[in-house]
């Protein structure tokens, strides 16, 4: 087994591997999720300069950073919701590190969504991508591709008086997805796991209270998941070792044939 890696190296050293990076940048004008008034907010990204070759230390460049722990591109634990807030291994420093590296299946939703910005992912939807592509395999990540990630400012959040409105999949397809599938974690382009009006679904925000009820994980503000072919990409997704974290920003990559 030991020529798996050694093949690997060479390939990756060879050009016949490359990385995608699925990373938005982090700035503090990239939109975090905004809950109604009467909740606590998600902090965006804010920098403060230390020091830059001056009086304040004159050789070196360094800042310090805040933000939430569910800012930019990030990571989604199971204790995150309320569902999975007794489960064993449910914080971002206790997840198994297994979870991190794992292959990837793309749904391709954008021409739907280009027509639809509430554009629901259903049960119907994954088989017929599985009569293409062949059954997701388990343990492996899904992302569900809209190309909102092209989006940006108001037109990201999408905010109107009734709400957000963005893409998502409903409970069935998360039921689907962990109970059929024994996938281990769901990612999507927009700034949740759930679609902009799942409050209203029931349960509320399925994603969210199905994924992490079964120890599952979120990935979202997901970027360049049209560079991802359907099947056969590797998953690199380590969060911060946050202590207790609910989540954590982190660079997503992926490895894919060249
Ligand atoms: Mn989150």
């Amino acid at each position: 087994m030991t020529e798996v890696l050694q093949n690997l190296g060479a390939d990756l050293l060879a050009g016949n591997v490359k990385t995608v990076d699925l990373t938005h940048t982090l700035d503090p004008d990239f939109p975090v999720i905004v809950l109604p008034v009467e909740f606590g907010q998600c902090a965006r990204f804010r920098v403060e300069e230390v020091s830059r070759y001056d009086e304040r230390g004159p050789a070196w460049y360094w800042r310090n950073f805040t933000c939430g722990e569910h800012t930019g591109t990030h990571f989604d634990a199971p204790i995150h919701w309320i569902s999975g807030k007794d489960l064993p291994d449910a914080t971002v420093d206790t997840v198994p590190t297994s979870a991190f590296v794992r292959p990837v299946c793309v749904i391709d939703c954008s021409s739907e969504v280009a027509k639809d910005e509430d554009y629901i992912l259903t049960v119907d939807f994954i088989q017929a991508w599985e009569k293409e592509h062949g059954d997701i395999p388990e343990g492996s990540w899904v992302f569900m591709r809209t190309d909102w990630s092209k989006k940006s400012g108001a037109d990201y959040l999408n905010l109107r008086e009734d709400g957000a409105h963005s893409p998502g999949p409903d409970a069935d397809a998360v039921n689907y997805l962990i109970h059929e599938r024994n996938i281990i974690g769901f990612g999507t382009e927009t700034v949740g796991t759930d679609a902009g009006q799942a409050a209203h679904f029931e349960p509320p925000y399925p994603a969210h209270y199905h994924l992490h009820g079964n120890n599952r994980y979120g990935l979202q503000c997901l970027n360049n998941l049209d560079q991802l072919p359907p099947t056969g990409a590797i998953l690199i997704c380590p969060p911060l070792k946050i202590k207790h974290g609910s989540g954590s920003p982190l660079r997503v990559m992926a490895l894919v044939n060249a």
